[in-house]
């Protein structure tokens, strides 16, 4: 049987897996010489046999635990279960491969019982031994039996009324008979708690290992795609105790703003308190930098066992401490989460300080993270008018509307029903996770910076303000009063978390200007970057927001997109009503005329980058009136019979539109609407040569499956843009005609469509679409049974599917090349700007991929990573 047990002293860092992260960091900790507390970590491969078959325990780990405890003791040169010398009492505390916060179980002060709790009051003082006793007695329920902490602080707010005194000041006695209580509490649900504090220790690793199944700890796996077969590791460590005495305390540091990436201490202590204090956001801490004043060797060490750590682990850390009796203690370190404005300053400062270089830090930012900087903030306008409610602290950035909820439970109802919420709480806890994940923004009225909902809304990127002190919730009756407002739930606030604001009501919301730490990780990333970014936009203003995020040009300008405002949709309904032919030239004639000015902008928008227009795709019948009310003012409009127009729509309605008269099959039955655009194009390219822009215009075919399809279109386009020139009397300058691959015969035949093709995209989302014979517009009535009952784990209109749809693509790259090695070929569907599939799209050669403008900083960032990954 391999080790299931590992001293802190025999632990590695890359031992991850197996020690869980707090136990390989613990083991890499006490080994580059920190002063850690003495303890060792039962692995994860422990933990699964023992969900596996509880049996493992008796059978296999018990004598391994006795005899590491029993070195723990010779360590430490304290006692677990004498009454002999020092008492040694240990916490037992969770520590998956992967960060879980507060998503699975720990019990501290183990090893106390109605004996020891009177030797440890007579070796240090009264109150602190029976709050550690009163406390282990509460935890050990709660994580042990189920028992709910709440039942045991009614008792403790009984005791405290009755006495009229805080539990501080309880006499012995008193401390004593509050314990029985405690002790009452666990008979009336027929539960008992073992005085021997092996036996303690026991229940409390099993109770550890099987918190990794908690459905809070799910929901947070499921989340952060994280494994559900790793387990989890059990860390037992000596205790140290930061409530001993006013020289004592504890806190959570990070070595840098973990907001902002400034360069300097940021966190929070609390004197004389127990770790969960500072965590749970009960009583407000203090921030670390007056540590310098109340205990200043404590924190001159501090200081300097923070730069050790960060320059070891190369990464700005989060760093718990505790300090007991004057003596600093590191109780964990871990990379820091932070948020995503504060992970791009720290690994640029990091580039700038020598600390690590311009890959590692292009390969440390998640492309995921981009989105929070891109996204909205509050317009500045409508903030100045918006009534200031309160103010907390900033804990994640962002800006978000919603109508207020008090609880998780109610934040998932209103969900569902299609409502926006914020969750208002005092404080959240780990039961809230489905709450927060489906909330617009988190407002806690309790807590600090580095409180349960601040490291969780951070994490996710959801915006949060927390601490907020001037808010006084009252869950029961549904109220926030904010100084003079009461405010009731669905009431509609807006929440700032980048400056710790709430107002009244629905404030709307524009776009973040570029950041400049943004562009410049952004600018290194291209320098590494072999795949290009396009972007898919037609209107001014996407076309705008794409050139902002330096798109390398436009990979899909959809035709379709531009026929939709009032007068040109006339137009068009006119052409496809038209019983005669000069009524049908007449309406094209119109339409030539809008699209030529689009064409026109957009070139000019675009300059010297590509843009590829696409010919119309959507069947006709996308573009008439359904209803009756509709089709009579149609009718009257272009003076024709609502009975013709109805009849029209009937002709043209099909029973699968996606499979059915769209694309180049429009194309070929009225070729004079492709006709039209070609030459919009071209007059509006002509326009500009003669402004001084040269453009290569670049026409894209929707839908081709076979070779004669694009054979036909292209001669007559082909033939059509020679009249053109002739017409305008221009010399003939260089334009393409390139197909996209949207369908899985075109891919097999990719060979015959290249020898035509100036150019090759991918439209993967009708690929996706015909390979799976999944309707891309109805794959949500779907796709969440299929991830629930884990038949697929994601959608793979979003990501692409590599074994199947990809599989058509390399084949149909592979192919295309060997007929034209240089043609180029792009991707122009959804999972374009999907960083997860760019590393695959990058392997089969495409040559670039095109997404909506806002994915495009998150994909110039992905395809650097994916090119640097494959080295
Ligand atoms: C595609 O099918 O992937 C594509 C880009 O075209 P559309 O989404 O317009 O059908
Ligand atoms: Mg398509």
């Amino acid at each position: 049987m391999s080790k299931l047990i590992y001293s802190f002293e025999e632990g590695r860092s890359s031992d991850k897996g197996l020690l869980g992260g707090k136990g390989a960091n613990l083991a890499e900790m006490t080994n580059i010489g920190l002063p850690v507390p003495a303890g060792f970590t039962i692995t994860t491969q422990a933990c699964i046999q023992y969900l596996e078959d509880t049996n493992f325990f008796n059978h296999h780990l018990k004598s391994d635990v006795l005899k590491a405890i029993t070195d723990l003791e010779k360590k430490t040169q304290k006692s677990f279960d004498s009454e002999e010398g020092e008492l040694l009492l240990v916490s037992v505390r969770s520590g998956a491969k992967f960060s879980m916060p507060g998503m699975m179980d720990t019990i501290l002060n183990l090893g106390l019982n109605d004996q020891r709790v009177k030797k440890l009051a007579a070796l240090t003082n009264l109150h602190f031994a029976y709050d550690c006793y009163r406390r282990l007695l509460q935890m050990f329920a709660d994580v042990v039996y189920g028992l709910s902490k709440e039942r045991f602080d009614v008792l403790l707010e009984k005791a405290e009324q009755e006495l009229q005194k805080k539990v501080q000041d309880f006499s012995k006695e008193e401390h004593q008979a509050l314990i029985e209580q405690y002790k009452k509490m666990y008979q009336s649900c027929h539960q008992h708690f073992p005085q021997e504090p092996k036996e303690q220790l026991f229940a409390a690793i099993k109770a550890v290992f099987a918190s990794w199944n908690n459905p809070r700890a799910k929901v947070y796996r499921n989340l952060n795609d994280i494994p559900h077969d790793l387990g989890t590791a059990v860390n037992v460590q000596m205790m140290v105790f930061g409530n001993s005495d006013e020289h004592s305390g504890t806190g959570v540091v990070f070595t840098r703003n973990p907001a902002t990436g400034e360069h300097q201490l940021f966190g929070e202590f609390l004197l004389n308190a127990q770790g969960e204090d500072v965590v749970a956001g009960i009583r407000t801490p203090e921030p670390i930098q007056s540590l310098a004043h109340t205990l200043p060797d404590a924190f001159r060490d501090f200081q300097e066992y923070a730069k050790i750590l960060e320059s070891h682990y190369k990464d700005m850390q989060d760093i718990e401490f505790t300090i007991e009796r004057g003596k600093l203690f590191i109780l964990q370190t871990r990379n820091g989460k932070r948020t995503a404005k504060a992970s791009l300053k720290v690994a640029l400062d990091m580039v700038d300080e020598g600390v690590i270089n311009k890959k590692e830090a292009i390969l440390r930012i998640s492309p995921k993270l981009i989105d929070q900087l891109i996204h909205p903030i509050f317009d500045e306008e409508a903030l100045q008018k918006a009534p200031l409610l309160a103010t907390g602290l900033p804990a994640s950035p962002g800006a978000a509307s919603g109508e207020i909820v008090f609880t998780a439970e109610q934040a998932k109802r209103q969900h569902e029903l299609g409502k926006k919420v914020i969750l208002v709480r005092q404080e959240t806890s780990p039961e809230d996770i489905e709450g927060m994940v489906v909330s617009q923004a988190i407002v806690t009225s309790h807590g600090g910076m580095t409180s349960h909902a601040a490291v969780v809304a951070r994490g996710m990127g959801t915006c949060c303000v927390a601490g907020c002190g001037d808010l006084a919730i009252s869950e029961e009756q549904k109220t926030v009063q904010c100084g003079k407002r009461l405010l009731h739930e669905g009431d509609v606030i807006s929440v700032d978390g980048s400056t710790g604001n709430l107002y009244l009501g629905q404030i709307p919301t524009v776009v973040v200007e570029n950041d400049h730490n943004l562009q410049r990780l952004l600018s290194w990333a291209d320098d590494f970057a072999h795949l290009q970014v396009r972007a898919n936009a037609e209107t001014i203003q996407d076309l705008e927001t794409a050139i902002k995020f330096s798109a390398k040009g436009i990979g899909l300008a959809r035709t379709e997109h531009m026929f939709f405002g009032q007068e040109r949709i006339l137009e068009m309904r006119r052409l496809i009503l038209a019983e005669k032919e000069e009524d049908s030239q007449a309406a094209l004639r119109k339409l030539l005329t809008f699209q030529e000015e689009d064409f026109y902008q957009m070139f000019k928008t675009v300059g010297d980058r590509p843009l590829v227009v696409r010919l119309l795709d959507p069947p006709m019948h996308e573009f008439l009136p359904q209803d009756k009310a509709e089709i009579e003012q149609l009718a009257q409009k272009l003076n024709k019979s609502p009975h013709l127009i109805e009849q029209r729509v009937a002709q043209l309605l099909e029973t699968n539109p996606m499979l059915g008269h769209r694309g180049c099959r429009l194309g070929i039955t009225q070729p004079d609407i492709y006709k039209m655009q070609v030459e919009a194009i071209l007059t509006s390219v002509i326009r500009l040569a003669k402004e001084g822009l040269q453009v290569k215009p670049e026409i894209m075919i929707p839908l081709i499956a076979e070779k004669s399809e694009l054979d036909y279109l292209k001669d007559i386009l082909t033939s059509y843009i020679q009249e053109i020139f002739e017409k305008q009397e221009m010399a003939p300058f260089p334009y393409e005609i390139g197909t996209m691959i949207e369908l899985p015969r075109a891919c097999l035949i990719a060979d015959q469509l290249a020898a035509e093709a100036d150019f090759f995209s991918f439209g993967t989302n009708d690929l996706t679409q015909m390979t799976y014979g999944f309707s891309r517009d109805d794959i949500g009535k779907f796709i969440n049974h299929y991830k629930d009952k884990e038949i697929m784990p994601y959608d793979p209109f979003q990501t692409l599917d590599q074994y199947g749809v990809g599989e058509l693509m390399r084949l149909a790259v592979s192919k295309a090349r060997q007929v034209k090695p240089n043609l180029a070929i792009g991707v122009c569907g959804e999972v374009g700007g999907d960083p997860a599939s760019i590393p695959f799209l990058q392997k089969i050669g495409v040559d670039y991929v095109s997404c909506s403008p806002y994915r495009v900083p998150a994909a110039r960032l992905a395809v650097a990573q994916a090119e640097l990954n494959s080295h």
